[in-house]
């Protein structure tokens, strides 16, 4: 084996130490809640089985979510961003970065891309040797392109990206959940034993009960700030990359540029449907590659104009290439092009407070 080839696998087996922690955090918080708390210390009957309940469902929502959160594989950008063959060989024969770009710009005229780098230039990763979608990028954890890439979390060993989002959100939702029972359950027994009124039951149960209260605390307070933070994002529809670094349009950077205002920006990541909203099943809307935006412009001559076609056709799902997709990547001079054309478009035009570009495949 190459040298490097053993490092990356000690590097991989390293990444698992923060999982396997938390796993062992979440053994010993089970052992010490059932057992020692819920066997050990509670008396009355009742009181045990509804404990039990409450926190069997927290647990199993927690350890469901978390499961999903690490072992869903980040989605990738499909071969339709790779470049073709002959392109590539050009691609990297060329050393003058202008004519790169020319090579990149005539392959992604078939790409529904929007966003450019800040200089204006078709996102292209060198490593992955392909032409990042919207809101893709690379992770270097990973070595690879990320879908709609969040972060890459240690706490999970894996990117937090378009094919976890939803799992993610879950995790913190349920982990919050299960600390907070726990510290709300376990407050009485805390403060009993600190003031040693149950000195009748054996010391160690004692041992746990208090630790369990220090540990779902600390939890607590530390997954609040994550989790509300995620949930600001969510309701404005960006990554927490874009919320460091705003995606940049053709008119230009945009923080807002894929919020479709916040109950939209809600089904983006959970769907429509809300029975399965609290599940950590896949039901974001999308594939990933491409995602509905909004162009504000400040001097269209119709600012308010949005799109409200047929509910499900409302994504932009610009595979293979629409006509406007065309004139968006083609068309320099006119910055407009894509907004005029929406303006233009007399069906499907209704007051709202952003202007939604909706195109569907028409070739
Ligand atoms: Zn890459
Ligand atoms: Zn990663």
């Amino acid at each position: 084996m190459a040298p490097t080839h053993v490092l990356r696998c000690c590097q991989r087996g390293l990444a698992w130490i923060p999982v396997i922690f938390i796993a062992m955090v979440v053994c010993w918080s089970y052992y010490a809640y059932v057992v020692e708390l819920c066997i050990f210390t509670i008396t009355s009957i009742g009181k045990q089985v509804v404990y039990l309940i409450f926190f069997h469902l927290s647990f199993i929502m927690f350890v469901w979510s978390y499961w999903k959160t690490i072992f869903t594989k980040p989605a990738n950008p499909s071969k339709e961003f790779c470049l073709a063959k002959a392109e590539k060989e050009r691609y990297e024969k060329e050393e003058r970065p202008e004519s790169q770009q020319e090579i990149l710009w005539r392959a992604a005229t078939s790409l529904p891309l929007y966003t450019r780098t800040g200089a204006g230039a078709i996102r292209y990763c060198d490593r992955c040797q392909v032409i990042k979608p919207d809101r893709c990028h690379h992770c270097s954890a990973c070595d690879m392109c990320v879908l709609k890439m969040d972060h890459h979390c240690p706490w999970v060993n894996n990117c937090v990206g378009f094919s976890n989002y939803k799992f993610f959100i879950l995790f913190l939702a349920y982990s919050l959940l299960y600390c907070l029972f726990i510290a709300a359950t376990v407050l009485q027994y805390f403060i009993k034993f600190w003031t040693n009124d149950l000195q009748e039951t054996h010391s160690h149960a004692k041992f746990h009960v208090l630790f369990l209260f220090f540990v779902a605390a600390m939890f607590c307070i530390s997954i609040l700030s994550l989790f509300s933070y995620h949930l600001w994002l969510v309701g404005k529809n960006r990554s927490t990359i874009e919320a460091f670094r705003a995606p940049v349009f053709r008119t230009g950077s945009d923080k807002n540029g894929f919020s479709l205002g916040f109950r939209k920006n809600i089904s983006q990541v959970f769907g429509d449907q809300k029975k399965y909203w609290l599940l950590p099943v896949f039901t974001s809307q999308g594939d990933g590659l491409t995602f509905p935006t909004r162009l504000v412009n400040a001097d269209v001559e119709q600012p308010t104009a949005a799109l409200h076609p047929e509910p499900n056709k409302s994504e932009v799902t610009v595979r293979p290439l629409s006509e406007s997709q065309n004139r968006l990547l083609s068309n320099e001079q006119n910055t407009n092009s894509m907004v005029h054309h929406v303006a233009n478009n007399p069906i499907k035009s209704a007051p709202s407070e952003s202007t939604t570009v909706s195109m569907e495949s028409e070739s």
